[in-house]
């Protein structure tokens, strides 16, 4: 779980979303960074993943290879990944969120892929992953955050019936008020990757 200025979160046990790269090589360093299998072990360094190229918005591209890491209790090995990146994906976590807020807003995936020039099969594929059950995870993500931070922006945010727009304002108003409190300078949808712990689409299958 992730409360307040949360510097990590995680999905599972092997993958652990940081809000910057250079903030999980410092919790690494000073010893800080917990198992997420274990609860207890301290991680560290060891070595890194497959190096990936990432689309971001405007045409630019980011070059990863993404720390991996070693549990010195229980030996598990888990990856970093930042949270403006999705795992498993060629495309950030801003690109991906831009895609579901334009179909928050009524666009179809064919009118989506040409505003945020990509193409439509992977528009369709990523809409695919917003079942119902993904939209009250996402949503609980952005409920846990936003309550721990200002419940009465969530009270006043009402669920008009469309529910991905719903998650999506309960998870904006959390990166608002995240910024807004700690003086966070990440941009929204990095904070969003984080509170949804890498995971702003569902997992294939
Ligand atoms: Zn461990």
């Amino acid at each position: 779980m992730v409360i307040g200025k949360a510097d990590v979160s995680w999905t599972g046990s092997t993958l652990i979303v940081a809000r910057t790269t250079e903030l999980a090589e410092q919790l690494l360093t000073d010893g800080e960074l917990r198992c997420p299998l274990c609860n207890t072990g301290q991680l560290v360094a060891w070595g890194y993943g497959r190096q990936r190229i990432v689309r971001d918005r405007d045409g630019t591209t980011v070059t990863l290879r993404p720390r991996r890491t070693r549990c010195r209790s229980c030996s598990s090995t888990h990856i970093v990944m930042p949270a403006a990146l999705q795992p498993r994906h060629a495309d950030t976590t801003a690109v991906i969120g831009t895609a579901l807020l334009h179909k928050a807003n009524g666009l179809g995936h064919r009118r989506i892929a040409t505003v945020i020039d990509r193409p439509v099969s992977t528009v369709r594929r990523w809409l695919r992953r917003l079942s119902p059950a993904h939209l009250e995870r996402i949503y609980q993500d952005g409920t846990r955050q936003l309550l721990a931070l200002d419940p009465d922006t969530f009270t006043a945010l009402r669920n008009t019936g469309n529910t991905l727009h719903h998650a999506l304002s309960i998870l904006s108003a959390a990166a608002y008020w995240d910024r807004h409190r700690y003086a966070l300078d990440d941009p929204p949808w990095t904070l969003i990757g984080l509170y949804t712990r890498g995971r702003l689409l569902a997992a294939p299958g």
